[in-house]
């Protein structure tokens, strides 16, 4: 961190380099160094220097993560295409095509402008993922290359200082956090939060410096007495123990997140131990809580659960005799360089099969971000999404087997399900948290165990307020498509039933026959091929119906009602009644294809029309069917409409609403249901609402063996205390 002194020189670099344990092409290095020190040989940074020191800078960065040879070289190749007169095909030809590569994704990210507005920004971060998702490395260059452009900040004017820093928050920060790469998050988020708010950066900045001395000390002292400690127990050889101090923009969210003063702050000490194994760190968190007294609750086992971002440790805070707490970390060497250089440790120190399973594991984040980011075309939701998914805190829950499922903070059981399976996720019917049923919006927490409970029933699907609960966009993206693809004539039944509750809503009543001249218009608008497309469409949520109602309002007045013809239609008579199988006899008609109304659901005993649709049989109508009765009136195809009669006894069930005013009273809703239940008639649907003067009305959608049966029940509920009238409604 003291490089900004450092005068970046390649000598500087290649004596780092032969310093370096691991095996460089040193040649290669050179070569590319030499090709681009002639590119770049008139150019000047802002700060005056010949511009070669910032991509040795980053380079050098690198270097100190331990990055390999091609990615040394893209470094200090990296500006050339972009700012002179070389080409990819050089770079190609001169240092080969991974070389190549990675300078091309390092420099279509520099060619993501800065955002401006939050859907600039989400696509900025899209593609900044998919040009990670090619190459890891084309990041990590990009993460040094933003590191050395900040530490350089003060070069540049006011303004561009400013949407830098804050570029470098919201986008490059977190990212170098999910790729565990603390040096450069701390780094770039201490720079960032001096230029976002230089008065608190300040103040904290002079808090430390004023206690600069005590607190030195007092580390000292600590780390003394813990070593002492430690090396006297054979269980464990060789401890190393370091005192930190936290980062200033790390305390800075403390003081502000917990609304503490900065005396309250307990870690802005930290002592770190790190042993040889597990064994051993769990030994010394023992003699550590022997030694000093834990603050309850502050005790962090990172180890056996370990962040998203894969970093372990064992964390407490403990509170030794000088009255002053601090935190102590814990952790085995191959935790350390995981915690400190995360995905970049793949390179400096594990090249084996493990690290290339963390690897994956990290390539796996991003992918997801990614796919899940091609399901949605909602802006405000991929930025909600990148951001939510970013962000540093996750929580841990556990199945009933002890799996660990990591998600984001305020994910729900519905999250869990998907983060299991996919299909756990679709056939999830309710959720178990620490053995208690919970509701389905329930927030996870870390520890808890989650047992999702799945439905028996084989074609059970999510549901679509589920929507609304899900965190993750892995989880709605899931959701979605599932409703989009394998539920088809769910879809359409919802949509179906969605149009009809808005149209009867507004007062529209269109007969089902001319659905589709007066939806034709709007199909077309929505790339619907049929009304079953556009229903689809509505059902799963890709047509928002609430924004064409206004539409079909204006339509409908202009069609329906604004004509006026009143002209009695002569219906076809003489031809002799013939059975159909739904009940309804049909003039002139055989074995037709029956369908009721939706419009007024006609029941047995009700004087009925019928209607010839194009296509879908003949649909019955009550005679007093206000449709039927427009038509009439502007003699609209009169020659479509038949006589039709109900069979003389029929044992077929049908759909009607009632509409059921009472005094309202506490148990109303209840008492009409057991009588209904009592009945033994099926309730589809029930709503209710206030009236004035203390009266309510319930609205019930039931299931009824015809007019006999529906007057019945209609007696019955009327026999009600408080009912006051019952009337069957238009549906
Ligand atoms: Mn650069």
């Amino acid at each position: 961190m003291a490089n900004e002194e450092i005068k970046y020189t390649i000598d500087l670099l290649l004596n780092k380099i032969l310093s370096e344990d691991k095996q460089y092409d040193i040649t290669k290095i050179t070569e590319a160094y030499d090709f681009a020190a002639k590119q770049h040989i008139d150019q000047k940074r802002d700060s005056g220097e010949p511009y070669i020191t910032h991509p040795i800078a980053v380079a050098y960065i690198l270097l100190e993560l331990g990055m390999d040879t091609d990615t040394i070289c893209a470094a200090l190749l990296h500006d050339v295409v972009e700012d002179t007169d070389a080409t990819l095909d050089d770079i190609k030809k001169l240092f080969g095509d991974d070389c190549a590569m990675l300078v091309d994704g390092v420099t279509k990210i520099g060619k993501i402008p800065l955002f401006t507005k939050e859907e600039q920004q989400a696509e900025n971060v899209r593609k900044i993922l998919l040009a990670m998702s090619q190459d890891i490395r084309v990041i990590i260059i990009k993460l040094a290359d933003r590191l050395h452009n900040m530490r350089t900040l003060n070069h540049r004017p006011p303004a561009k200082q400013r949407a830098t820093a804050l570029e470098t928050m919201n986008i490059y920060a977190p990212i170098a956090h999910r790729l565990g790469i603390r040096a450069i998050k701390e780094e770039l988020e201490d720079i960032a939060f001096r230029y976002l708010d230089p008065f608190a950066y300040s103040e904290i900045e002079q808090v430390m410096e004023k206690r600069k001395s005590d607190r030195q000390a007092f580390i000292e002292s600590i780390q003394a007495r813990i070593r002492t400690r430690l090396e006297s127990m054979d269980f464990i050889k060789k401890p190393q123990i370091d005192g930190r101090v936290k980062s200033i923009y790390g305390i800075y969210k403390k003081v502000y997140m917990t609304q503490r003063g900065f005396d309250e702050i307990y870690d802005k000490y930290a002592i770190r131990i790190i042993v040889s194994t597990v064994y051993e760190c769990y030994n010394a968190l023992g003699v550590i809580h022997d030694m000093f007294k834990p603050i309850p609750n502050r005790f962090k086992d990172y180890i056996s659960t370990p962040k998203a971002n894969m970093y372990q440790s064992l964390h407490t805070t403990v509170i030794g005799r000088e009255g002053i707490p601090f935190e102590v970390q814990i952790r085995t060497w191959d935790m350390h360089y995981t915690a400190e250089y995360g995905i970049a440790a793949h390179w400096k120190y594990k090249e084996g099969i493990q690290g290339k399973d963390r690897f994956e594991g990290r390539l796996a984040w991003i992918r997801q971000i990614i796919e899940a980011q091609q399901e949605t075309n909602d802006v405000e939701e991929i930025v909600r999404t990148i951001k939510s998914d970013l962000a540093p805190e996750d929580v841990f829950a556990f199945t009933p087997k002890g799996d660990m499922i990591t998600l984001p903070v305020d994910s729900t059981v519905i999250d869990f399900a998907y983060a299991i399976h996919t299909q756990v996720g679709h056939k999830m019917s309710s959720a178990k948290v620490d053995g208690k049923i919970v509701p389905l919006d329930y927030k996870i927490k870390t520890g808890e165990i989650v047992e999702i409970i799945l439905s028996k029933d084989e074609k059970k699907g999510p549901n679509r307020s589920w929507l609304d609960i899900a965190k993750t966009n892995e989880a709605k993206a899931k959701i979605r498509s599932w409703f989009k693809k394998e539920c088809r004539d769910e879809n359409i039944r919802n949509g179906r039933a969605e149009l009809e509750r808005e149209f009867r809503r507004n007062l529209i009543r269109v007969p089902e026959e001319e659905l589709d001249d007066f939806l034709n218009d709007d199909l077309h608008r929505h790339n619907c091929e049929t009304v079953e497309d556009f229903y689809a469409a509505i059902g799963y949520g890709g047509i928002i119906l609430s924004r064409l109602i206004q539409r079909f309002k204006d339509k409908y007045t202009k069609q329906y009602l604004e004509s006026d013809k009143p002209v009695e239609i002569p219906l076809t008579a003489t031809v002799p009644h013939k059975k159909s199988a739904d009940g309804i006899i049909v003039e002139g008609m055989e074995n037709c294809l029956i369908k009721f109304a939706q419009c007024c659901n006609p029941l047995p005993g009700d004087d009925v029309v019928g209607f010839i649709t194009r296509g879908h049989g003949v649909s019955i109508h009550k005679a007093d069917c206000q449709n039927y009765q427009n038509a009439v009136r502007d003699n609209k195809e009169p020659e479509r409409w038949v006589k039709a009669s109900w069979e003389e006894s029929n044992t077929k069930i049908y759909r009607t609403t009632i509409d059921i005013v009472s005094y309202d009273r506490p148990g109303l809703l209840a008492d009409v249901a057991t009588i209904l239940s009592e009945l033994r008639i099926f309730i589809h649907e029930s709503s209710s609402r206030e009236l004035k003067d203390g009266y309510a009305s319930i609205t019930v959608t039931i299931s009824v063996g015809g007019i006999e049966q529906l007057n019945n029940v209609i007696a019955r509920l009327k026999r009600i205390p408080g009912v006051s009238s019952i009337t069957r409604t238009g549906k």
